[in-house]
């Protein structure tokens, strides 16, 4: 019984298409520092970053820090008459409910709110370098 065996010249694993000239390529892992260029166009096909993995870790854990104060502090404060009133970001939200505006407060909450914080701790969690 003959075993069959994938031709590798004939595989598409790790085959690209550059964007420019529509060349396929098979593309091995780079380095930092080197970069993948068409034979043909010359275009850029790839380039690893140095420590792009703790950069974009350090962006989400700075992220994460300055989104405290953004959603505990006053974001408007205002003076009229002798009165004074501050709203954080979640008073508006409340507010515009308390109006019957709910679907506004929910694109108001998700847009303001909800996103940007799942934003950061996805980048968080799934960026982490991995350590055994
Ligand atoms: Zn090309």
């Amino acid at each position: 019984m003959a075993a069959i065996t994938a031709n590798p010249l004939l595989s598409v694993k790790n085959l690209i298409a550059c964007p420019e000239c529509d060349l396929l390529l098979r593309i091995t892992d780079l380095r930092p520092g080197e970069q993948a260029l068409c034979p043909r166009c010359r275009c850029q096909l790839a380039r690893p970053h140095k420590h792009s993995i703790e950069a974009c870790l350090g962006l989400s854990i700075a992220g994460l820090i300055v989104s405290i104060p953004a959603y505990t502090l006053p974001l408007l404060g205002m003076k009229l008459l002798g009165k004074s009133h501050s709203g954080l970001l979640w008073s508006g939200v409340a507010g515009l409910f308390q109006e019957g505006l709910w679907a506004l407060a929910i694109v108001v909450f998700l847009a303001s709110m909800a996103f940007p914080i799942t934003h950061l701790l996805l980048t968080f969690f799934y960026q982490r370098p991995f350590t055994p």
